[in-house]
């Protein structure tokens, strides 16, 4: 496919040639030299003085007829505007084509008319040079804004999260937290918010204080650069991005900071267009671990234990808890309580298919479509990758360690919590048993039920003994 501003290119260089091979055969005049130098240089004044109240109908004919209408296509301010945002740049580069093509007309008449004027012609080379070295800068900025014009028009047709790791490549960046601040307020720079972050590429860190709300694009390099800028749709600013990048041997400051001023723009639209969506998966995940909480877990096993039931692959759940977990915490404090669970719970989450906390220190893993064998020898790994981790670096001696309960569903079961019952029964029986270990239900089944059977009598027994008590009670009373 041609691109628009060849044709602009092809011109430049045929007027090159034509010159050099005129200029071989031409003679020096000092005088004539003189004489066109004054006209190239009145040539400038005049068509800048033309332009000076916008540009002149003839101008754009000229262009549109010696460079084509793809060029005044691409000068357009709706378009170039995003990359020169000020309607004076796309003058600029308009009254720079119309002086190349001007020039490009005088020269043409001086070549025709003194073919033995060497130096005349040199000079008009070396003149033409130097303009169209400015003018296909100018031109390649034009042909590099429409190139970044279709990049964000692409940007805003794929999928949010696409949109938002294309973004990321585009300014090389290791992460961007979006804060999207409330509707009800308000906003300076000064003022603290509870609004909502999200962080792509990166775990959360932990925040000790919420996020101070950013007025202005502020830029500070410390180990990492990181550029706040805020985010504004219409006018309206509906929160703030902070971008953080790694710097590398060739990272130009400037040039990354305008990228950032280019998408900045286009990100707060994306965002601002998927924000319902953004805090609907902020209600289904839990905050301090990033996994997804228990009402997600409700919903999804709700889908999954219908797929289930009518079809034909296997459906097992495990509880996890961590053992002596209170006793951590009285030890070495809640903040370290919460390292730990955020450690624990990354290991869940890549260590199982779909991973869930279910409140406190207990978490839930959901597998479908496994054999009962992996999901144990899956969760037994897990077991034993947790006992491994050290955390020496929160002052913790010794190893941490989970205990589980694992169940199968049955098509006969009426309700997901028949299986997260049993699966809890056989966690128990781990606690029991002396935690840091797996428990199948089916294999304590019988050891529970048995246990449940004690229980039973015990309770007829005493039940048997208060009935007994009340008849002696009111005996006496008689
Ligand atoms: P066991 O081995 O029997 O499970 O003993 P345990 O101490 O882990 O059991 P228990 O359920 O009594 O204690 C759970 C503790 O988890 C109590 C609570 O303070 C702590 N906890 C719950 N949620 C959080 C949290 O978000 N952060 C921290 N740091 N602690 C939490
Ligand atoms: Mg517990
Ligand atoms: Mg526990």
């Amino acid at each position: 496919m041609k691109r628009p501003l060849d044709s602009a290119r092809a011109i430049v260089q045929e007027i090159l040639a034509d010159v050099e091979k005129r200029s071989n055969t031409a003679k020096l005049d000092v005088a004539a030299l003189n004489d066109l130098q004054g006209q190239l240089r009145q040539i400038e004044d005049d068509v800048s003085a033309e332009c000076l109240r916008g540009i002149p109908r003839k101008y754009i004919s000229i262009i549109r007829e010696k460079l084509g209408a793809e060029v005044i296509d691409a000068l357009e301010p709706g378009k170039l505007g995003v990359v020169f945002r000020n309607r004076d740049r796309i003058e600029q580069v308009y009254i720079k084509i119309a002086i190349l093509l001007e020039r490009y007309q005088l020269a043409q008449k001086i070549a025709q008319n003194s073919l033995t004027e060497v130096d005349r012609l040199k000079f008009v080379q070396k003149e033409m040079a130097e303009s169209q070295i400015a003018n296909l800068q100018e031109l390649e900025l034009a042909e590099q804004g429409m190139r970044h014009i279709q990049w964000l028009v692409d940007i805003q047709l794929v999928p949010f999260e696409k949109a938002m790791s294309r973004i990321l490549n585009f300014l090389n960046a290791k992460h961007i937290e979006v804060f999207l601040f409330d509707d009800d307020k308000l906003l300076t720079s000064n003022l603290n918010t509870d609004g909502n972050v999200f962080v792509y590429n990166q775990q959360k860190e932990e925040s000790t204080e919420p996020p101070r709300a950013v007025g202005q694009a502020t830029f500070q390099e410390v180990q990492e650069t990181i550029y706040e800028v805020p985010l504004t749709v219409e006018g309206r600013q509906i929160g703030h991005c902070r971008i953080l990048c790694t710097k590398t041997e060739d990272f130009d400051r400037d040039i990354w900071i305008k990228k950032v001023d280019f998408v900045a723009p286009v990100a707060a639209r994306i965002i601002e267009a998927n924000q319902n969506r953004l805090l609907a998966a902020k209600v289904y995940t839990d905050d301090l671990t990033q996994l997804y909480n228990k009402r997600k877990l409700t919903e999804q096993m709700g889908r999954l234990f219908k797929q289930f039931k009518t079809g034909r692959k296997k459906l097992f759940v495990a509880m996890i808890d961590i053992d002596k977990f209170k006793t951590l915490n009285d030890t070495y404090g809640h903040p370290v309580g919460d390292k730990v669970l955020k450690t624990v719970a990354q290991a869940i989450r890549e260590g199982v298919p779909y991973a869930y906390r279910y409140g406190g220190e207990e978490f839930c893993a959901v597998f479908y479509g496994y054999e009962k064998q992996a999901v144990l020898d899956i969760m037994e790994d897990l077991r034993r990758n947790i006992q491994a981790v050290s955390f020496a670096d929160q002052g913790i001696d010794q190893p941490i360690t989970i205990s589980v309960g694992i169940a199968e569903f049955e098509v006969s079961m009426n309700a997901v919590m028949d299986a997260i019952d049993q699966a809890d029964k056989a966690l128990y029986v781990s606690k029991e048993d002396g935690r840091n270990r797996c428990t199948y239900y089916d294999d304590i089944k019988d050891r529970y039920l048995a246990d449940a059977n004690r229980l039973r009598q015990k309770n007829l027994m005493l039940e048997d003994e208060i009935e007994q008590l009340r008849r002696k009670l009111v005996g006496a009373k008689d």
